[in-house]
């Protein structure tokens, strides 16, 4: 065998049947060969087990599908490249021309530019109301047929808790199919209620540690048969090294939630007694006005607390330059603690209503609080709150 030869065909090394790794390896392999066409036929047939080509699965990342399908209680999941990509084939699988959908002002920007421009484009149309508003979302579904919902809790950036029972209730009643993209409550929420599909984004904090992009959809198997073939050719399957680092993360997933979690409340009650900022929205306040529904919907309230400067968008931008421990960039549930100013915040999508809508204001600030001891936390916050005419 020449050199160049043997480079592509390297010795293989087996390893026992009987000797197992501790920690799964990196199959960091895009094809799986049988020994005959007739078993690699069985396996494309489902008659066997076994894998074939990357884009459709490899054992890290469907280890990866199984152990998220396991934490949010349902049968079976799919991970994407990243969230975004797992909303955009989710709702492109899940519609057609001439389909109706609701949506809500909280939600994720790129979620609602994808279903304007791109579903619009395609003939999908669309109701954008408030999360809040039930009322609104029991007219739009009996004014027309509508196949789904697809809404956030807690919603971004201010921390409201939509009526999950509520939500599903309405939309069985109407036909529709109920997409919860669960990124702020994470994968061990959420999960008793009759939602057909959960989304995630892997980049906050399931895999946690802010170095990885990725997305899961969740759901019971035939649900989750029914987008497989699209998810195929749209393409955008997580690579194995990264499904292997969230899998890595999601080991200390519990520990970090709910450590973030308490950090958040602290921060949260020490807000709420400062000079200068208002409205301080984090579920776990008893005075926060979705406390009661946050509690009987949720175990842990997340890491997100957003607030209003009564100075406005300087001194949010004056808060935000003089935090020390955290850094000005968007994204969540990492261990680093993350500031968005109001310049940030605001969604260029949305007109000035709507923003009012979402519960955005001209000095609102959200923190996605880290790992950070959090006395640290609060003594950083309490010398920018100073700097920025607050505190
Ligand atoms: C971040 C986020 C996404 C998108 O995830 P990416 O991994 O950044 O593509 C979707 N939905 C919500 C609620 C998010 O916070």
């Amino acid at each position: 065998m020449k050199d160049a030869t043997l480079v592509n065909h390297p010795p293989q090394v087996e390893v026992p049947p009987d000797n197992h790794p501790v920690v799964a390896p990196i199959h960091q392999s895009v094809k799986f060969e049988f020994e005959t066409v007739e078993e690699t036929l069985r396996a494309l047939r489902g008659e066997r087990s076994g894998f074939f080509y990357a884009r459709s699965s490899n054992p890290t990342t469907r280890q990866l599908e199984l152990t998220l399908a396991a934490l949010q209680g349902r049968e079976d999941c799919m991970v994407c490249a990243s969230g975004v990509a797992v909303v955009a084939q989710t709702l492109l699988s899940l519609t057609k021309q001439g389909e109706h959908l609701l949506c809500f002002v909280e939600s994720y920007g790129p979620t609602r530019q994808l279903i304007r421009r791109v579903l619009g484009k395609f003939g999908v149309t669309h109701t954008m109301l408030s999360i809040e508003d039930l009322a609104g979302i029991e007219a739009a579904l009996v004014a027309r047929p509508t196949r789904l919902i697809i809404f956030e809790s807690p919603t971004n950036p201010v921390n409201k808790i939509a009526d999950i029972a509520a939500i599903t209730r309405l939309a069985r009643a109407h036909g529709a199919m109920t997409v919860l993209d669960n990124t702020f409550a994470g994968v061990h929420q959420h999960g008793r209620y009759d939602v057909d599909y959960y989304l995630h984004s892997l980049t906050k904090y399931i895999s946690g540690h802010g170095d990885v992009l990725g997305g899961a959809v969740i759901a019971n198997t035939a649900l989750i048969r029914a987008l497989r073939a699209d998810f195929t050719v749209f393409g955008s399957m997580l690579d194995p090294h990264a499904a292997f680092l969230i899998q890595r993360g999601l080991k200390s997933y519990f520990l970090r939630y709910r450590a973030q979690s308490a950090s958040a409340q602290r921060v949260a009650e020490y807000l709420v007694e400062q000079r200068g900022v208002e409205r301080v929205r984090y579920p776990g306040l008893t005075s926060d006005p979705q406390h009661a529904l946050a509690r009987s919907q949720m175990s842990d309230f997340g890491g997100i607390v957003t607030f209003d400067l009564s100075g406005g968008a300087e001194a949010g931008r004056r808060f935000a330059e003089a935090l020390e421990l955290f850094a000005i960039t968007p994204s969540l549930g990492s261990t680093e603690s993350l500031v968005m100013p109001p310049q940030l915040l605001g969604s260029r999508d949305l007109p000035d209503e709507l923003q009012r809508q979402a519960g955005i204001g001209p000095g609102t600030v959200r923190l996605s609080i880290g790992l950070e001891d959090p006395d640290d936390l609060l003594t950083d916050i309490g010398r920018a709150l100073r700097a920025a005419g607050a505190g």
